[in-house]
């Protein structure tokens, strides 16, 4: 399972030069930092001048940490490090507070980026003649130009269709002999159910591969998309503040993702107490961009959680695997006080064989009391089956949920196709309880 490695000096680097390349770029990331007024204030507090005072590695953590609301407060221009005439892209998302985001590009940025990607692209195995259908959103969002633009370093024929309209995205698969698909899992596997309509079969497909992020999914999850597909689907992640995806892929052995270390610094730290976990325990995602000229990142807490493999890939990458992420610090549901995350319900769900390919999680207030419900669609052939069949099959899966998180959910079995599905990235908890 050996791939062709994009840049082998960089990706098979010792340990030791990998900490030496990121002592480096982290003084000329603080030289630039220094250029915008949110660092030079964080940077006063932590009482750094100039590179000079970055001496180890472990000065890193002598600085404060960059949250989204530090972003918020400072928009437009309180992160931009460069003449607006030396940039080239903005991407900014607007977010649940309304409140905007943005982050800005030099050409240098863009040609850093892509470069990562298309190593990312490589460690799958793709080559440039594969076929790339590129279904994640385009525009302000990252995930749909960050990978077109390693696509296209790498030379695959890119076709750059962009979300929605399932039944031209599978006919458009057919037409070009599509190879590789880049999409959200969640909607991968809607669009399998859309083959009949659409009258094409898998088998006039020559897909293998699809690329899936952006949005959190289980292992069994991964599993269900590459058996009803046949495909072999990569997780990929990434986050636009620190550049969009390219942060950490999938090599072709598919066990979690290397995260390039010569461009990021990653750290876990204890979302509570800001302090670093034991290595190989879950935390919170924390993440400093060395090569980024435009908008500096340092220390952002993704509020993403995971945790790091300590020990090497056997593909002889030597850039650390960033497991998938477990959840989020912010999505974490109290139900009646117990702790739940979608991922843990998702995880359930998605190992029986009756359920189908979507999945909603509603929570609401019945007197004093939360109270959950877990929307599950099923297989055709069942939903018209027996109607003791159902009930045992509720049972079941009522069942499996009360020993994963302690709670006793109402579970609704729906037929396929019939639970809202997102082109983009799945909402799928639905919280109706007043908010405090
Ligand atoms: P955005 O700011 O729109 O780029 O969204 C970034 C967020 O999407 C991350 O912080 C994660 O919460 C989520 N995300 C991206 N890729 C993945 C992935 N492969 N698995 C789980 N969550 C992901
Ligand atoms: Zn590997």
């Amino acid at each position: 399972m050996q791939t062709p490695f994009w840049n082998k000096e960089i990706e098979t680097a010792e340990r030791a030069v990998l900490q030496k390349i990121q002592l480096e770029r982290l003084r000329e990331t603080i030289l630039w930092a220094l250029k915008t007024p949110f660092y030079q204030k964080q940077l006063r507090e932590a009482r750094i001048s100039s590179p000079d005072n970055i001496r180890s590695l472990s000065d890193l953590r002598k600085i404060p940490f960059t949250t989204k609301d530090d972003l918020r407060l400072n928009f437009p221009k309180g992160l931009l490090a460069v003449d607006m005439k030396d940039v080239v892209r903005i991407h900014s998302s607007s977010g649940t507070t309304g409140i905007p985001t943005v982050i800005y590009y030099s050409k240098e940025d863009i040609d850093n980026w892509s470069d990562l990607m298309a190593r990312c692209i490589f460690a799958t195995g793709a080559t440039r003649a594969d076929i790339f259908q590129n279904m994640m959103t385009y525009g302000m969002f990252t995930g749909g130009l960050g990978l077109h633009y390693g696509a296209e370093r790498v030379g695959m024929a890119v076709i750059p269709i962009g979300g929605g309209n399932t039944k031209r995205q599978i006919k458009t698969m057919k037409d070009f002999c599509t190879t590789i698909l880049h999409v959200t899992p969640s909607y991968l596997l809607h669009i399998h159910s859309k083959l009949d309509e659409a009258e094409v079969k898998r088998e006039e497909l020559v897909l293998k591969k699809a690329f899936i992020g952006a949005e959190p999914h289980s292992e069994d999850f991964r599993k269900k998309i590459e058996h009803i597909w046949h495909i072999d689907a990569y997780n990929s992640y990434g986050l636009s503040e620190l550049n969009g995806p390219g942060v950490a892929f999938e090599c072709a052995y598919k066990k979690d993702m290397h995260l390039w270390e010569d461009a990021y610094i990653v750290e876990i730290i204890n979302p509570e107490t800001g302090q670093p976990v034991k290595d190989g325990q879950p935390g919170e995602v924390v993440l400093t961009n060395l090569i980024r000229r435009a908008t500096p990142m340092i220390r952002y807490r993704t509020r993403d959680l995971a945790f790091l493999h300590p020990e090497p890939c056997p593909c002889g990458r030597t850039h650390r695997r960033l497991s998938r992420i477990l959840g989020r610090t912010d999505d974490m549901l109290i139900i009646n006080g117990i702790n739940v995350f979608p991922s843990q319900i998702e995880e359930v769900v998605m190992r029986i064989p009756e359920v189908a390919t979507n999945y909603v999680i509603q929570v609401e207030k019945k007197g004093a009391l939360d109270h959950l419900t877990v929307k599950v669609e099923i297989y055709p052939k069942l939903f018209l089956g027996e109607p003791a069949q159902l009930d045992r099959l509720k049972a079941r899966i009522t069942d499996e949920l009360h020993s994963a998180i302690i709670l006793h959910p109402s579970v609704e079995l729906h037929e396929p196709n019939s639970l809202p599905v997102s082109e983009g990235k799945a909402k799928r908890v639905i919280d109706l309880r007043p908010k405090e």
